[in-house]
């Protein structure tokens, strides 16, 4: 633990740091709770250069929340796709709806009230109140965590019992009062680009010389790996009809309420948006794929089309391994299935996708008979 006087050291060198090297990123440039909230959600499992764009079009679409609120589901979802884990953007518009009924159309400025939000937890409403609202509220998320973890040269699984609240009472008492929302940045912006998990510079670091972790060379021992859940290895397929005129059909996204394994297991790979008919096969896909056809699609109808086989790909979502084996088959019409839509094969614009629906697209579009 640091004394007093080492801790207001430690303060003014990581802000300064701060100021001088920090990434110029676009949600840097507003305190406007809305876009520090859409900002703070998309990050949440993304890559900031992979957010950006996502970023920018969203606020061209949607700039503040009356226009999320009042905005079609799947519009959302669209302007969300590629982005992935789209409870996001689910959650997202949810709050939005609250926002503007409970709030007057503002983020609330108090904690408790952030966290009845869907899609906020104590991170997500630490960082927006703060950077916007200037709440003195200290952000603990992974690169916080890790910072903090060497800085007290913490051993052991950081997410074990106790542990993160601990972490929790560490970032509490080293928050810059005067600035707390430039201090959680500064030291997430440190554990994103300097005592990054593999590689930490601590030579250029700010606070080296406060840190143990450093002091006793376990800079890159800390924090200890996680044991991860063992994977699951599974083997899906999907069916890309395509009639004469170049369309085909996309199922409705999966219920959300189905609790059957093989529900889930698709609503992981589509991401619960519009996806081709697709199920978990054991050993034989084709038959397996024709009778799904046969008995779930237009129950009754033999399906006679020749299937040709699309490149396979692999996809990993959570413990899921996934192997996706896609399926082209073309056919005079289009079957009528009341939860499915007849769209262009080239054109999925009207409707939320994943992009791996995209990715099989395209392939059954392009591939040769
Ligand atoms: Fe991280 Fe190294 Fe800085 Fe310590 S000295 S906080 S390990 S970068």
């Amino acid at each position: 633990m640091l004394t007093p006087g080492e801790l207001l050291h430690f303060r003014k060198n990581l802000l300064a740091w701060f100021v001088q090297f920090q990434r110029h990123l676009p949600w840097r440039r507003t305190k406007d709770p809305y876009r520090v909230w859409i900002s703070e959600i998309m990050l949440q499992q993304t890559r900031v250069a992979a957010a950006i764009p996502y970023y920018e079009r969203f606020l061209e679409r949607f700039p503040d929340v009356k226009t999320l609120a009042e905005a079609p589901d799947e519009d959302v979802l669209r302007l969300w796709s590629g982005l992935g884990y789209y409870s996001r953007a689910r959650n997202l518009q949810k709050a939005a709806r609250e926002i503007a009924f409970k709030h007057s159309g503002i983020f609330p400025p108090v904690e408790k009230e952030a966290l009845d939000l869907p899609g906020i937890g104590k991170y997500t409403a630490a960082a927006i109140l703060s950077i916007a609202y200037g709440k003195k509220l200290a952000v603990v998320d992974g690169n916080v965590a890790r910072v903090i973890a060497r800085l007290n040269a913490v051993r052991g699984d950081l997410h074990a019992a106790n542990r993160w609240q601990q972490l929790q009472e560490s970032a509490d008492a080293m928050l810059a009062p005067e600035a707390p929302g430039d201090w959680n940045q500064a030291m997430m912006e440190l554990g994103a680009t300097l005592c990054t998990p593999r590689a930490p510079q601590c030579l250029i670091c700010p606070v080296n010389k406060f840190c143990q972790a450093r002091k006793l060379g376990l800079a890159k021992t800390i924090p200890e790996k996680r044991k991860e859940r063992s994977t699951v290895e599974l083997t899906l397929a999907s069916l890309v009809l395509v009639d004469r005129q170049g369309h085909t059909l996309l199922l409705a996204p999966p219920r959300i309420s189905s609790k059957s394994a093989h529900t889930s297991d698709v609503a992981a790979l589509v991401s619960r948006l519009w996806h081709f008919p697709t199920l978990a096969v054991q050993k034989n896909a084709t038959r397996e794929l024709r009778q799904y056809f046969e008995q779930m699609i237009i129950p009754g109808r033999k399906l006679a089309a020749k299937l040709t086989p699309l490149e396979k790909v692999r996809h990993a979502v959570t413990y899921r391994s996934i192997t996706l084996l896609p399926f082209r088959a073309m056919v005079r019409k289009l079957p009528r299935v009341t939860t499915a839509k007849s769209l262009p094969l080239s054109d999925f614009s009207s409707v939320p996708i994943s992009s791996l629906t995209r990715k099989v697209a395209r392939m059954a579009l392009f591939k040769s008979n």
